[in-house]
């Protein structure tokens, strides 16, 4: 085993202390990954404050995540020490039923390892996320980084981003496309950005309408203050896709209403149990789908995207001894637009 240190949750607290945490020894296809960078995903803050106090089992949050390689294992060959390389929220799969031969390793019918909070599929232990300095994972699912994204604000394009590209691209959104962003955080600003770069006019669905300027700043036409039932109204068909990221429950009634004919409402953000009436998805058509993370082949494609057109998120860094600030200012919606930590500070 390897020790390195991370911030994790134990017991009844919500805030993350500083402690040791072991790694696995690397098997032949594995790297060690030094973590530089670790974007704080609201996923992380629904891990923490989601906990069974202290019947939990430990928890190291930390999904999107950029490194430099610093070991691999015997079999490796893609990846060499000092590798820069980033690493999102699944690290394995079973890689032989037809999703994952079909490059869609996220719905791995044997469901994906996920970075934290998963079951490792040799051992058996449980997976501790990148809110630590050393992460071990198998070199499928590192990418590497491509030369020109700054390493800090790349890291959430690993969940954040990948989220929003995979269903964006299924759609088909592009130069004909109207899209519309309901909430503008981690999820939604890449949303925004992707969706500007792939040619679509995009708008903001926002509770909060002082977020118009940086709307127009990150590329989209408008915003839509969702609170305003006027301005609803006028939007009502308009978007042929709408990208709902809003992290919390709620009626997807008024964002159906604003889907046009045959358009569809891709549900990326909370998830859980939906209610929907199928009245309003009766008239004009709508489709009402989800999506989450992505397969190898599209992560790698969407980080060539974003290294062409220079897309990385908004980031306030922060060092990683301030992460419970960002998770308590992540619940009070005060961060533009994502938090990421600086794990240097574990050394
Ligand atoms: P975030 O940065 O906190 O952004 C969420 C946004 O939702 C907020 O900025 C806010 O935007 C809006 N919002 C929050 N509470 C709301 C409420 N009560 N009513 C209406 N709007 C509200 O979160 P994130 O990291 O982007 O994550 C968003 C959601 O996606 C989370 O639930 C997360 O767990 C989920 N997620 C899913 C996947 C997946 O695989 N499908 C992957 C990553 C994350 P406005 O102020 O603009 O309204
Ligand atoms: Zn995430």
């Amino acid at each position: 085993m390897r020790t390195t240190m991370g911030w994790q949750a134990a017991g009844p607290a919500r805030a993350l202390r500083r402690a040791p945490l072991e790694r696995r020894d690397l098997r032949p296809d594995d790297l060690a990954v030094r973590v530089d960078y670790c974007g704080v995903c609201h996923t992380d803050l629904h891990a923490v404050d989601g906990r069974d106090g202290a019947a939990d089992a430990l928890l190291v949050p930390g999904h999107e995540f950029t490194g430099v390689v610093t070991a691999t294992g015997d079999e490796v060959t893609g990846f060499a020490v000092g590798d820069p390389v980033a690493v999102g929220n699944i690290v394995d799969s079973c890689g032989a039923c037809a999703m994952c031969r079909g490059g869609q390793e996220n719905f791995c019918h044997a469901f994906p390892t996920l970075t934290y909070g998963g079951t490792d599929r040799h051992d058996g232990s449980a997976t501790l996320g990148a809110f630590s300095r050393e992460y071990v994972v198998r070199d499928r699912f590192a990418y590497p980084l491509p030369a020109g994204l700054d390493p800090a604000a790349a890291a959430p394009l690993l969940c954040a981003g990948i989220t929003v590209w995979e269903p964006l691209r299924a759609l088909g959104v592009g130069p004909r496309t109207r899209v519309a962003v309901a909430g503008l955080g981690g999820l939604g600003h890449l949303a925004v950005k992707l969706a500007v770069a792939l040619g679509a006019e995009t708008t903001v669905v926002s509770r909060s309408p002082d977020k118009a300027e940086d709307a127009r700043r990150l590329g989209a036409h408008g915003l839509v203050a969702s609170c305003e039932p006027e301005q609803m109204a006028a939007a009502r068909d308009r978007f042929d896709v709408v990208i709902d990221t809003i992290s919390a429950p709620h009626d997807l009634g008024p964002y159906l209403g604003l889907v046009a004919m045959d358009g569809t409402l891709s549900h990326v953000g909370h998830l859980g149990p939906v209610t929907v009436e199928t009245i309003d998805l009766l008239v004009g058509r709508k489709k009402l789908s989800s999506a989450g993370s992505g397969g190898r082949p599209a992560t790698a494609a969407m980080l060539d995207f974003c290294a062409e057109h220079g897309i990385s998120a908004d980031i306030e860094l922060l060092p990683s001894a301030r992460v419970n600030e960002a998770l308590d200012r992540l619940r009070r919606n005060e961060v533009h637009y994502r938090f990421v930590l600086d794990m240097s500070d574990l050394d």
